[in-house]
């Protein structure tokens, strides 16, 4: 998928860590590690993990905060179905999620009537889906079968754009899964951040959010706007999460303890569940639209169409 070609990836060194630079790209225009790791430096990578990890945590975790997900994937594809209804396309909305993991945003789709599918590398995750009875395919998306998994209204990117070599060659084949004026929802980091770099102000704290190989891309929300603009996309809602960073910035040094990491997430789900019990829903909706366009906020999320 990926050319790879280090020459054509120039521009500011921000800083170097575990063996790569981190430059802000001209070319690409986001932040990303040089070398930009191969597909099979990945794989191997990828590989490595597997074997050091007996038992997927995501299931644990998911269960201990289920109210919580449930409330943030129901209110995603609630603002889908917003934007949704300005285009030609109806009900009942089809969506695939690419990375579906272990499923459970695919799982909430399906409980709101969406038509869901969900298309996942790991074996362990699609295997899982399968026992939820849930339509998941294994494997990469590629050239070679983004022609067999049909058209869709929504294309779901989450947590997927860091990790790979070439993000824009993923946007461009995700875009033949689109209906016409269908929509694609992108979450990734929200890195270099004012509060991270608040936060690593004084160098007693690194740049924790840096991590190579598995991360490779630095996103912001106006360079994933960018990046969305140059592939064929209008841009409708530029949203974030909770900037968690601002705990760091509080005194709770959650870095390497995740304990106190544990208790600081706990921390921001009962705010946001106290607000949507209260019927402050849309409230929260604003504040988190208002802090993405102060580029403040832990993930970049951006709902643009197919144009
Ligand atoms: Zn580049």
């Amino acid at each position: 998928m990926s050319l790879n070609k280090e020459s054509q990836h120039t521009g500011k060194l921000i800083l170097s860590k575990n063996g790569f630079d981190v430059i802000e790209c001209d070319q690409c225009q986001f932040k990303h590690v040089l070398p930009i790791p191969t597909e099979q430096e990945l794989a191997q990578v990828y590989q490595e993990d597997y074997y050091q990890t007996d038992k997927p945590l995501y299931l644990d975790s998911f269960k201990e905060n289920k109210e919580w997900w449930n409330y943030y994937y129901d209110s995603r594809l609630q603002q889908l179905t917003t934007h949704l209804k300005g285009t030609p396309l109806e009900p009942p909305y089809s969506l695939i999620d690419i990375g579906s993991g272990p499923g459970y945003f695919l799982s909430r789709a399906n409980h709101l009537n969406w038509k869901a599918l969900g298309i996942e590398p790991s074996k362990q995750a699609a295997e899982y889906c399968q026992t939820q009875n849930l339509s998941v395919v294994n494997d990469f998306l590629t050239r070679e079968n983004v022609s067999t998994l049909g058209k869709f209204d929504v294309v779901n990117l989450c947590k997927v754009l860091e990790h790979i070599p070439d993000p824009q060659a993923l946007i461009n084949l995700t875009r033949q899964l689109l209906n016409p004026q269908g929509l694609i929802c992108i979450e990734v980091p929200n890195d270099f951040s004012p509060f991270q770099l608040a936060a690593t102000h004084d160098k007693t704290t690194e740049s924790w959010w840096v991590a190579p190989p598995h991360h490779i891309n630095y996103f912001n929300l106006s360079s994933l706007e960018t990046l969305l603009q140059k592939t064929g996309f209008e841009v409708l809602s530029k949203t974030t999460s909770f900037p968690i960073d601002l705990f760091l910035l509080m005194g709770d040094h959650y870095i390497g303890n995740d304990e106190l990491g544990k208790q600081c997430h706990q921390k921001v789900k009962s705010f946001e569940l106290a607000l949507a019990n209260a019927g402050f829903g849309d409230l929260a909706n604003d504040f988190h639209q208002k802090l993405a366009s102060l580029n403040i906020g832990r993930e970049a999320i951006i709902i643009a169409k197919k144009i």
